[in-house]
């Protein structure tokens, strides 16, 4: 084995990572730590250079490439509660499942990268309430941020749902609340399917979905409470069951929809409950 050299963190605020994070009024939100200071620009995002023939040209500065990620992800809105969350921190030791999810995003991000994120398929995560769905899919895009500078936002559907009916008193139009979503290249969508999903919710997730699905360069990360199919035993008590076994995805989202979230996306399935019976 190759003896590795320690590196000594010089900055104790950021760990050398030249940026920190908080919750800010419930977002997640990063800025340039104190200790970063770009000496080749002197903090103007620009150099002056000559090039072989004498002309002075002006280029970026790698700083100006550092300041625009950290505002795609101001911009990108994370739920404040993941500001410490990331793929090296979440624990995926309660079911074989989650090592499959974690070593799935993992891959997600590396295959992303090598196709520049052309024609790259997303991931929908299923499976019960505490598995860590939402951290995976959060911790995907911080990277796909921060390492990679692309551009992702997180949308909670069932409250952006609310925000338009609440919108519409004001006087906002409802493409206003949907389109830096939808054109968006990178977009988790949360707790898809959550709630009663009346004909209106479902026409704007049609929509969502239709114009994502139609457009190549565009990569949709979804986590669902709901199954693409119900457990063993569970048809039986439909009825009865209290929990979102009782529904499929396919059930709370319509055929057209699933059918096409099934094409953009592969199936990633959590589970968790046989651990907890033990
Ligand atoms: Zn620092
Ligand atoms: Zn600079």
């Amino acid at each position: 084995m190759k003896s590795k050299t320690v590196n000594l963190i010089n900055c104790s605020t950021c760990r050398d990572q030249q940026y920190v994070v908080s919750n800010q009024k419930g977002k997640v939100h990063a800025e340039a730590c104190k200790c970063f200071a770009c000496e080749s620009c002197q903090g103007t995002g620009r150099i002056l250079e000559e090039d072989s023939d004498g002309i002075s040209r002006i280029r970026e500065c790698q700083c100006a490439d550092f300041s625009k990620k950290l505002k795609l992800f101001n911009q990108a809105g994370i739920p404040g509660k993941f500001v410490h969350e990331g793929l090296d921190n979440y624990e995926a030791n309660r079911h074989r499942t989650q090592k499959d999810a974690l070593t799935r995003s993992r891959t997600f991000i590396k295959e992303f990268n090598q196709m520049k994120g052309h024609y790259s398929q997303g991931l929908i995560f299923m499976g019960d309430p505490g598995l860590g769905k939402t951290h995976l899919a959060v911790s995907i895009i911080k990277e796909l941020i921060l390492k990679h500078g692309v551009e992702c936002k997180f949308v909670d559907f069932f409250e952006l749902l609310r925000d338009i009916r609440h919108g519409y008193g004001e006087d906002i139009s409802e493409g206003e609340f949907i389109n830096p979503y939808v054109g968006v290249k990178v977009l988790v969508i949360d707790e898809l399917a959550k709630g009663r999903n009346t004909d209106w919710e479902l026409t704007v997730l049609d929509h969502f979905i239709s114009t994502r699905y139609n457009d190549d360069d565009k990569v949709t990360l979804v986590t669902t409470n709901f199954k693409d199919k119900l457990e063993v035993g569970q048809e039986d008590n439909k009825k009865s069951a209290l929990s979102n076994a009782r529904y499929t995805l396919e059930e709370k989202i319509g055929p057209r929809i699933f059918s096409r979230l099934m094409e953009m996306c592969k199936k990633v399935h959590l589970q968790g409950k046989d651990f907890r019976q033990v």
